[in-house]
This record gives C-alpha cells, structure tokens and sequence, in this order.
C-alpha cells in the first residue's frame, strides 16, 4: 500500500519519523509554508525557510526515501504583522516556480482580520496570475463562518475550485466545500479535533470523492503515521479498498499533479538512495555508515 501525506511539517520532524513514514508505505509529502510556533521578526527569517523548503528538507526526505514537494505563502498568523507580510509578499514570486513547489498556501484565515484578508486576497491573485493552485489553512475557531468566507474570496478572485484545497474540514464544513466543487482536505490530529474515527464516519457518509486526509503534523501534539493509521482503521470498519486508496492517496495525487509538479512516476521510478550524497556540502550522516540502495558500504 502506498500513501502520500499531503500536509506536514517535516522540518521540524525528525530522521526517524522519515524512517517509519517509509516503513509504513508514505511515498511522498508535500509540506506547506507555516508559522514557527513564535513570530519571526524579520523577513530573512523566512528567506532561509522558504529556501529549507525547497532546498535541504527535500533533499532530507530524498536520503530516506520519500519524494518531498512543498507549498509557498505567507500563513495568516504572520499576515498580521504588516511590515513583516509585505516583505514575504515580494518573496514569493522568487520560490513559488522552484522546482517541487505545487501550490501557494498554506494560506486563509487565523482570527479573520483585516490584514489577514488582505494579504489571503494579494496571495489568491498571486496564485491565479502564476496559474499555481492553492492551499487553504481553515481557521480553527470560527470555523464555518471563516471557511464559507475563504471559499466566496477564492470565487471572488478568479480561482477554480477544482484548483482549490481546502484543509482542515470537520462535520460542519465539509458539506459546502463538496457542494461548491472544491477538494476538501482532512487533519487527523491523535487526540483533539478531527480523530481517526471521525474521519471513517464522513467517509462512509459523503463517499471518496475529492476528500483527502492529511496529518498536519508539526512541532506540536501531532502523529506523522496519522494517514497510515486513518486507512487501516478504514479497512477495519470495512470500507472499500478503492475508497481508502482514493483518500489517503489517488485524490492528493489528482489534486497536486495539475501543478505539473508531481508525478506518480517520482516515486514509481524513484532515484536509488545513496546517503553519500551532499547537499551544499552537507550530508545527513553525522559520520554514520551511508545506506546506499543495491551497495553495502564497508
Ligand atoms: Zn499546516
């Protein structure tokens, strides 16, 4: 069974998260822009993690395995501090045609401010004059209201819905975003919010159709191995393998692949890990044995 990840934060997971994320049949992740857990106070803060996301995680993952792709934005936590949002804002354009970049997000609501409505709508223009997809961080207080409010401004500015993920859903919101035609993501958080279990209910009940489900996982109370657990529990109650593989795999891959970005044949035909290999001259080894695919190193 192959599964991808299509939301989490792995660079502030750790090597032995990529290992059993591997272990349990995670091909590929895509991992979006985000907040540190405090602000950062200055733009350059995020020109090294903007370049981290392209650069070294996806190189990391790659020494472990997995295929790594990433989305680019300015989170609606930060879009609060003006000064701070208008200098990322001038960043984007510079990452978000790299290579394995699929979407701009994660972007949307917090608190529904002002700023952070100005600078979802600037990134919704950006996203459409780039032909890129999106990403959408659904506030957790609010949550309908902020979620049918993200879905009228992506109409508003010229989005697709078919372009349009929206993450994040629960019970009350995941009808309107299936009706309005957008993908509907899920997090799966191991003690709060949407649970594992809940996630089989609104399976059973709206089918598999564009729902995916994602783990989030980040520095905080989250489970990396959160979408090879939701599928076996799905197996378990006995839902039908076609629509298991379609959430925890085929529909984050329909969504994503019209960026052109990503392709099945990544990890199909992927490239033989050899952990001799250097990124800017750093390796993930701290002076350890290399594993290298079809060698044994001495
Ligand atoms: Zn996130």
């Amino acid at each position: 069974m192959r599964y991808i990840d299509p939301h989490i934060h792995m660079n502030v997971r750790t090597t032995a998260d990529y290992e059993a994320m591997a272990a349990a049949g995670i091909v590929a992740v895509i991992e979006p822009a985000f907040w540190l857990g405090q602000p950062r106070t200055s733009a350059g803060s995020y020109v090294d993690y903007l370049s981290t996301l392209v650069g070294w995680e996806r190189f990391r993952a790659a020494q472990f395995g997995l295929r790594h792709y990433c989305a680019i934005g300015l989170n609606s936590k930060e879009a609060n501090n003006p000064p701070l949002a208008e200098a990322v804002i001038d960043l984007l354009p510079r990452y978000a045609l790299k290579e394995g970049v699929v979407a701009i997000g994660e972007i949307g609501y917090d608190e529904q401010t002002a700023a952070e409505d100005k600078y979802l709508r600037i990134q919704l223009d950006l996203a459409r004059d780039l032909e890129m997809l999106v990403m959408v961080h659904t506030p957790h207080r609010d949550k309908k209201r902020g979620t049918s409010r993200t879905m009228d401004v992506c109409i508003e500015h010229g989005l697709n819905p078919a372009r349009v993920v929206i993450d994040h859903n629960n019970e009350e919101t995941v009808e309107e975003v299936l009706d309005r035609g957008f993908w509907a993501g899920f997090t799966i958080y191991p003690k709060t919010k949407m649970g594992s279990e809940r996630m089989v209910e609104i399976v059973c009940r709206y089918g598999s159709d564009r729902i995916i489900v994602d783990s989030s996982a980040d520095w905080g109370v989250s489970d990396p191995l959160a979408v090879p657990k939701t599928a076996q529990l799905m197996r378990d109650r006995g839902i039908a393998e076609a629509d298991v593989v379609r959430v925890t795999y085929a529909n984050a891959l329909a969504a994503y692949a019209q960026s052109g970005q990503m392709h099945e044949d990544d990890w199909l035909n992927p490239p033989a890990i050899d952990q001799r290999t250097l990124f800017e001259g750093n390796s993930v080894l701290r002076g350890q044995q290399p594993q290298v695919d079809g060698l044994v190193i001495e």
